[in-house]
């Protein structure tokens, strides 16, 4: 039985999560940190008619009160990344889908957890169809490097570009020359016309109502064009991933960077 908490519970990722977790026979969920709503428990709200899991506000009185072998982070960046710190800390194993941490973070937080070899995952996109879309794109990239990546995600997300278009980036990174998209002479006429640059990658983001999170990775080539597109339609999407990082984490004892380093 893997004992996991959840911060974040209310959010539209955190109770998804919450009910998978849940509904897993391996998995029993022992409490859940949320800013609001602390002494209760989840039966109290009324999304989780029927679950007696403690809610705790403060991370240091969860840890004393609850025996937890992962805790999953699904925040803002500023909280996870404390939360991260406090779990590695207390010998628990991070499955973080916050996103928006600093590579200065990432990298801070992975020597963390090799120090006291302690398995965890940052995944800034748990759904294994968006891993196999930056798998593509990589292969893709050795034969057409040049290349372009659209993002689009609902406009409540609070950074961009996202965390999948950075990490689908920093993949190509590895498979292509440095090569600066577009005309060298080429001049914005309005500032960001050509979206964030990585490398000479151009990263364009969108934020519409509507939108989940969705992925466009094209190329060009004389003659032809390639894209590779992949597409979350709700937020079950993700669950799956983040049930096999809850599972895999005991295997690993360092802090990995994406879901591709467990599939
Ligand atoms: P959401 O619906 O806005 O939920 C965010 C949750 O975090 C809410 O419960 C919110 O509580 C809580 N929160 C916000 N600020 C807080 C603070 N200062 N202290 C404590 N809790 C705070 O967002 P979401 O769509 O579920 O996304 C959550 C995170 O997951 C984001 O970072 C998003 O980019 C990421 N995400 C990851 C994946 C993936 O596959 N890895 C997929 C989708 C989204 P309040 O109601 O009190 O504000």
């Amino acid at each position: 039985m893997i004992n996991v908490i959840i911060a974040g519970p209310r959010g539209k990722m955190g109770s998804e999560a919450v009910n998978m977790v849940t509904n897993e026979e391996n998995f029993r969920l022992v409490a859940c940190l949320d800013r609001k709503n602390s002494g209760r428990t989840l039966k109290d709200l009324p999304e989780f008619p029927g679950l007696d899991i403690p809610i705790f506000e403060d991370i240091d009185q969860c840890f004393e009160n609850v025996e937890a072998d992962v805790l999953v982070d699904l925040t803002v960046p500023e909280v996870g990344y404390v939360h991260t710190k406090k779990a590695i800390e207390n010998n628990i194993r991070p499955v973080i889908g916050t996103t928006g941490f600093t590579n200065e973070q990432i990298t801070e937080l992975n020597e963390m957890a090799k120090s006291k070899n302690l398995g965890g995952i940052i995944a800034p996109n748990f759904a294994v169809g968006a891993v196999l879309m930056m798998k593509f794109s990589q292969m893709a990239a050795k034969y057409l490097p040049d290349v372009e990546i659209l993002e689009k995600h609902h406009d409540n997300k609070l950074d961009a570009p996202s965390g999948t278009a950075v990490k689908t980036a920093e993949m190509i990174r590895e498979a292509r020359e440095y090569k600066k998209q577009g005309h060298p002479d080429e001049k914005e006429t309005i500032n960001g016309a050509r979206g964030a640059e990585l490398d000479g990658m151009r990263i364009h983001s969108v934020r519409l109502p509507g939108l989940v999170a969705h992925q466009e990775v094209m190329f060009g080539g004389a003659g032809q064009t390639l894209t590779i597109k992949h597409d979350s339609l709700n937020r079950a999407s993700f669950m799956d991933g983040v049930k096999l990082s809850i599972e895999k984490v005991f295997d690993l004892n360092e802090l990995v960077y994406g879901l591709e380093n467990i599939i």
